[in-house]
């Protein structure tokens, strides 16, 4: 019988966290192993922090304290946090789950170079809808011929840290990516800088905060007399924890080396499938 995979969550306090605990308990080929989270919350039951039953694993503030129940850790916090945890689990060769998003590049730089020996998944959406997205982007980019204006917007509830989202900036790398273009020195970040007429070749990208929304995004392809819309709505974070179980079952204990959620959905005959 194939043992299932440990899991450690940090974070369990947070948004993400909570709903990670939920899928580790529905999954059958997952178990929780440790669940991290502020000293604060030490020694709480991580499933009673999560609001289901208790789960009999309790919550440290040390991950090397842990080092030892855990194969694979999922880590949606904070880009300080995410870049400590990760250092313990290339030291002790353990795979990591990134969802934390607002990484400098100079952060990628290190996750890219741990890689080398550790097993990562890093994406800025892990739902499968998300991702399908940054597909349908990259076609509409290539088939669209004409000279069109393109904005991306993006909505979240009023505690998001960051601004564009990782997921805004992924579809303006698709689209920017698909069209031969450079995101970094065509992207025109917020309407104030709009002044004047729009800048030939730019991408626009708009960012609102607002009560609760879970995420919402659209790329807006606008030319004469017509336009095409394309988004995406989550309407609950266990989306992104469903993907990253999925993600989980399909980096194991044995892979090396960096990948993202298109790697673990897999396109195969131009069908989007689940791998695992
Ligand atoms: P949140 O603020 O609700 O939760 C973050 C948690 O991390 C908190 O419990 C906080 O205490 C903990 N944390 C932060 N720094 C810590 C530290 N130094 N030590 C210990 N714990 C620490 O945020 P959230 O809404 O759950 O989002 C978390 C991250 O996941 C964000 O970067 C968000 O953008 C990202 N996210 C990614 C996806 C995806 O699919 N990739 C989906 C949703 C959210």
């Amino acid at each position: 019988m194939i043992e299932k995979i440990r899991i450690a969550v940090a974070g369990v306090g947070g948004r993400m966290g909570r709903k990670l605990i939920q899928a580790v308990k529905e999954s059958k080929q997952v178990v929780l192993g440790a669940a991290l989270a502020r000293a604060a919350l030490r020694g709480i039951d991580a499933g009673e922090l999560a609001g289901i039953s208790a789960i009999g694993v309790p919550i440290s503030d040390s991950l090397t304290e842990v080092k030892d129940a855990f194969d694979i850790l999922m880590d949606f916090t904070q880009q300080e946090a995410t870049m400590k945890n990760l250092e313990v689990c290339s030291n002790y060769n353990k795979g990591v789950i990134i969802g934390t998003t607002g990484l400098s590049d100079a952060q990628k730089a290190v996750i890219r170079a741990s890689a080398l020996h550790t097993g990562i998944v890093l994406a800025a959406n892990f739902s499968v809808g998300g991702n399908l997205m940054f597909k349908l982007l990259e076609k509409v980019a290539q088939v669209l011929v004409w000279e069109k204006d393109i904005e991306i917007m993006e909505v979240h509830h009023r505690n998001k840290v960051d601004a564009p989202s990782g997921t805004a900036l992924a579809m303006g790398e698709a689209i920017a990516g698909s069209l031969g273009r450079d995101i970094a020195s065509c992207a025109v970040y917020g309407s104030e800088l709009h002044t004047g007429s729009r800048k030939a070749k730019s991408i626009g990208l708009t960012a609102v905060r607002a009560g609760e929304i879970v995420g919402e995004h659209t790329a807006l392809f606008v030319d004469r007399g017509e336009s095409i819309e394309i988004t995406h709505k989550a309407s609950s974070r266990i989306t992104f924890a469903y993907g990253a179980i999925s993600a989980t079952l399909w980096l194991g204990r044995e892979k090396i080396g960096l990948y993202d959620m298109l790697d673990v959905i897999g396109l195969e005959n131009g069908k989007l499938v689940l791998g695992q």
